[in-house]
């Protein structure tokens, strides 16, 4: 293995995983719901207090991994970005 063999793995990995857990999530929410979510954060809103009412909808995800995808520092954005 050289050093890019090992990058082009660490690529394929990343294409696999596409979305983080919160984006998948997400995405198995109606459109309502998700625009919502969208203006929350627009608006100023704390993704602690948002994170609260995602549980109480069902949502399975920590609020580390939540804070990440509102901040845009997820998986979800890197591929955006990379394309
Ligand atoms: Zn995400």
């Amino acid at each position: 293995m050289s050093l890019a063999d090992d990058l082009q793995t660490h690529y394929e990995q990343q294409t696999v995983a596409k979305q983080c857990g919160t984006g998948v999530w997400f995405a198995s929410q109606s459109e309502r719901d998700a625009n919502a979510f969208a203006e929350f954060l627009a608006r100023g809103g704390a993704v602690s207090h948002l994170h609260q009412l995602a549980v109480k909808n069902g949502c399975p995800i920590a609020e580390t991994q939540f804070r990440r995808h509102c901040r845009k520092r997820c998986s979800c954005y890197r591929l955006e970005n990379a394309a």
